[in-house]
């Protein structure tokens, strides 16, 4: 079955059309600019090893770039299918689900509904997921689609890990609580180690480490996530690229008073301005650069910012452990947990080594591919794993379509 996987965001569309009998990618590509001037859709048609295409058209909505994504893979000279009759079914990432999913799940009028109604827990991102649908619903009617949610694998947190400790009116009127995100990763990911461990998924206690410009850790016993260091919103946990992650509460009012700036502006400079952005000066939230200036001799800003980041994961694991009662396996993956030999060093020499954790360095060296880079018989392996959110959903998909 051929399966659409659509990632709408509010000005972007990134999509991959996959074949989900072989697994294999047909096409890819990203919508840019949407709304904005200088729109583009950047296509790859995959599966002919044919060369980038890049079409540059006003999208005043996502309609168009929707328009312009199947005009693409049904193109006489680019194209990759030779009719929309080729596509079966499409599969949209939906970031959060709330407690109504907690799982993947046909999209229904009622279904819509229920995102829409989530839509005050993601503000940004559920209304333009919801215009996604709503485009590839006008344009490829009668087409089968599926939302798949960030949130969803996380649902299966207990209590005492999803509840925050303030007056428990504030779950039960407005459901502010620990919802966790990059679902769809952690699940991948973990399901992936439990393979390569040569152990049943139900059966192994892993503590994936999604470690991308947006960042989490989570922790999965059983097969099922019991915890996850994102929270009601992608702003806890890890220091991120540009997020704070966790920090006293009471810093904001501190802030406010200090500088006087609004709730709004605070809120900002949270997400926006500080991760490792914001603790190195602004240097770089892109960890390559980080890197560079950490290699430096003498150098003082690429040090403080990767030694706080690395910290914070090596924090996580080590909780996630004991919230485990053992781990059997840590796991990186995401931009920066597959390609940073130097941030997985730092947390695995520094911090692991009293749980028997020792990276064979040749192996950390590696990339893209899984690999497990750790040499120690006995205690947690370590592994990379690259992520592959859109397969997840082109699995999901096809399941609920069958
Ligand atoms: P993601 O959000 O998963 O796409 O990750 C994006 C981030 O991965 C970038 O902002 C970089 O900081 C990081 N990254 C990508 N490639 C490398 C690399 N070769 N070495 C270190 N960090 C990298």
């Amino acid at each position: 079955m051929n399966v659409l996987v659509i990632n709408c965001g509010s000005s972007s569309l990134k999509f991959q059309l996959i074949d989900s009998t072989s697994e294999n990618v047909i096409a890819k590509g990203l919508c840019e600019r949407i709304g904005i001037e200088g729109s583009r859709l950047v296509y790859t048609p995959v599966v002919s090893g044919g060369n980038k295409v890049i079409l540059e058209e006003a999208m005043p909505d996502h309609t168009k770039a929707v328009q312009m994504v199947l005009d693409a893979l049904t193109n006489a000279e680019y194209g990759v299918v030779k009719s929309l009759s080729e596509i079966q079914a499409v599969g949209h990432r939906i970031v959060h689900g709330g407690e109504k999913f907690a799982s993947s799940t046909l999209l229904t009028e009622e279904v819509i509904e229920g995102i829409k109604e989530c839509s005050d827990l993601a503000p940004l991102h559920n209304p333009a997921n919801l215009v996604g649908i709503e485009a590839c619903r006008k344009l490829m009617p009668g087409v089968p689609m599926v939302g798949v949610f960030d949130t969803a694998f996380h649902q299966t947190m207990p209590e005492k890990a999803y509840l925050y400790g303030i007056p428990y009116s504030f779950y039960k009127e407005h459901k502010i609580r620990r919802y966790g995100f990059h679902g769809t990763s952690h699940k991948y990911v973990s399901q992936k180690a439990a393979e390569l461990l040569n152990k049943p998924y139900d059966q192994c206690k892993i503590i994936v480490c999604h470690l991308g410009n947006g960042a989490s850790v989570s922790a999965v016993s059983n097969g099922q996530c019991v915890d996850t260091s994102m929270g009601l919103t992608p702003l806890e946990g890890l220091i991120m690229g540009t997020r704070s992650g966790d920090i006293d509460p009471a810093i904001i009012e501190f802030i406010a008073n200090k500088e006087g700036k609004s709730l709004g502006e605070i809120m900002k400079i949270l997400n926006k301005e500080s991760g490792v952005l914001g603790l190195s000066d602004g240097l770089s939230s892109d960890f390559r650069d980080l890197e560079e200036a950490y290699l430096k001799e003498g150098d003082v800003v690429g040090k403080r910012t990767l030694e706080a980041f690395c910290y914070r994961v090596a924090k996580y694991i080590g909780s996630y452990a004991v919230a485990m009662n053992g781990v059997d396996a840590i796991c990186f993956t995401a931009g920066v947990g597959e390609n940073s030999p130097i941030v997985r060093n730092i947390i695995c020499e520094n911090y692991l080594q009293f749980m028997g954790v020792e990276v064979d360095q040749e192996l950390n060296g590696k990339r893209g591919q899984d690999l497990i880079i750790s040499k120690n018989e006995n205690g947690p392996k370590v592994l990379v794993i690259p992520t592959d959110e859109e397969l997840m959903i082109a699995r999901d998909t096809t399941e609920l379509v069958k």
